[in-house]
């Protein structure tokens, strides 16, 4: 009877155990929905707001106690407390993507030494839906949290709240002379090197992609966000080490990716649910489905898990009803980037989409070529053979066209320029070939049937390549 009785204490004990363990909060986990008082106590001595959150008898408080932003504020704080960092990178001063601003083996820290408090949505927030987040340089400790912070993933999150702390290191933004936000006051810095707020923006993207604490598609996200500000939050653009790629699709649905520097061996990346137009952005593709009845949608590189945000080209596409959707030409996420409808180019300028008429006959190709300081530009090829380059003002929030005297294919569906002597063009029978821009004839064909319907390119960042091939 006694052991029998010990053996029912141990049980309850254990089932005790089981019970508390249960009750564990994963502060990574952006559905969870209660949150453990005991964590909350360990750093209200810092944050003393939270200490409204912590005088209750329970053991955990949940959301609807403490009202959804706070709820997120304190989920997100405790994610940052628990990060454990993978410090595998090592900087390399050729690769932006390496470099580590923060020295600091413990972002907790870092963090802690930086910010002490909270304020959710204050009046400055609407000034533009774009501000995530801000703090007052010379108000140190409290970082000010606008609506989109609250919708943000949990990787973004802390990549947010890294960012803001820089700023009280004394950096500040200027104007973006550059990239998608050419014009935006305040939204770019100039240098990685000077290791400002988007520089660590930059390596909290690349880190959290590499943590295991956060789920597959938090990692994605993680990626594509250090992708996205490394092109185009600094003015002068950062050096990084990356491999070009062409993503070509085929009617068959099938997505083939293709090495730049050895043409001869194609790999088969994905089989399509639907035969798709497939468009690359830097980090992730667009899908149109070549069925009209169909939505376009986005996906992460490597084609696994469709993102939320699928971008205002393909907003405006499913939008329209079949019918108006065989009016869409093809698309362009490089450069300015556009979208044909009939015969109207649909940019992004300003901030804002901004439509301009093209009215030197049907619209050919969107081409994507170097400019004289490597930067992608992005052109208009006419049905009769003549090259445009699209500009935008960005104050105005006006496009124009410009005539160039570019060489370019007539019969073009898609092209594309790594550099400035070779191109790659999808061609109206189907087939990919080189095309020599300072000769102006085609080179090689790629001969690898002729069933293709775009052609698209992709960097393939060597940071996240190491990363994938770890895993
Ligand atoms: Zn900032």
């Amino acid at each position: 009877m006694i052991k029998n009785l010990f053996t029912h204490t141990l049980w309850a004990l254990s089932l005790f155990l089981f019970a508390n363990n249960s009750i564990a909060s994963n502060y990574f986990d952006k559905n969870e929905s209660c949150l453990q008082v005991a964590d909350i106590m360990a750093v209200e001595n810092h944050f003393t707001q939270f200490q409204d959150f912590t005088k209750t008898d329970k053991k955990e408080v949940c959301r609807s106690e403490v009202g959804d932003k706070w709820f997120e504020i304190l989920r997100s704080t405790l994610a940052m407390q628990r990060l454990s960092l993978t410090n595998k990178l090592k900087e390399n001063q050729d690769d932006a993507l390496t470099l580590s601003p923060i020295q600091e083996k413990d972002w907790w820290s870092y963090y802690t030494h930086r910010a002490d408090s909270y304020s959710i949505e204050p009046s400055y927030c609407n000034r533009s839906k774009s501000i995530v987040a801000f703090v007052y340089r010379f108000f140190k400790g409290r970082i000010h949290l606008c609506p989109r912070f609250f919708e943000m993933s949990v990787s973004e999150q802390i990549e947010v709240l890294m960012h803001e702390v820089r700023h009280f290191d004394g950096h500040s933004h200027v104007t973006c002379t550059q990239g998608n936000e050419n014009g935006s006051r305040g939204a770019c810095d100039n240098d990685i090197k000077n290791g400002g707020s988007y520089a660590v923006s930059v390596q909290a993207g690349v880190e959290l992609s590499q943590i295991d604490q956060l789920s597959d598609v938090e990692q994605i996200l993680s990626e594509s966000s250090a992708i996205y500000t490394i092109n185009n939050k600094f003015n002068s653009l950062p050096q990084v080490r990356a491999t070009d790629y062409l993503f070509a699709a085929n009617k068959k649905g099938e997505v083939w990716k293709i090495h730049t520097e050895d043409h001869s061996v194609p790999v088969k990346v994905t089989q399509l649910n639907d035969p798709s137009y497939v468009y690359a952005n830097g980090s992730q593709f667009t899908i149109y489905p070549l069925n009209k009845n169909k939505n376009a949608y986005r996906t992460f590189r490597y084609f696994q898990a469709q993102a939320k945000s699928i971008g205002q080209f393909a907003m405006m596409y499913n939008k329209a009803n079949p019918k108006e959707r065989s009016r869409f030409g093809g698309a362009n996420y490089y450069g300015l980037g556009t979208i044909v409808k009939a015969n109207t180019l649909n940019s992004i300028c300003g901030g804002e989409l901004a439509a301009l008429e093209f009215p030197y006959g049907a619209i050919k190709a969107l081409p994507i070529l170097k400019s004289s300081q490597n930067e992608d530009t992005l052109f208009v090829l006419s049905e009769a053979g003549e090259t445009y380059q699209l500009n935008c003002d960005a104050e105005k929030q006006e496009m124009a066209l410009e005539k160039t005297q570019k060489d370019l294919p007539s019969d073009a569906l898609d092209i594309f320029a790594f550099d400035s002597q070779t191109a790659y063009v999808l061609r109206d029978n189907g087939t990919l070939s080189t095309f020599d821009l300072l000769q102006g004839r085609y080179g090689q064909d790629l001969n690898y049937k002729n069933d293709w319907v775009s052609l698209t390119p992709l960097k393939i960042y060597n940071v996240f390549d190491q990363i994938q091939k770890r895993k």
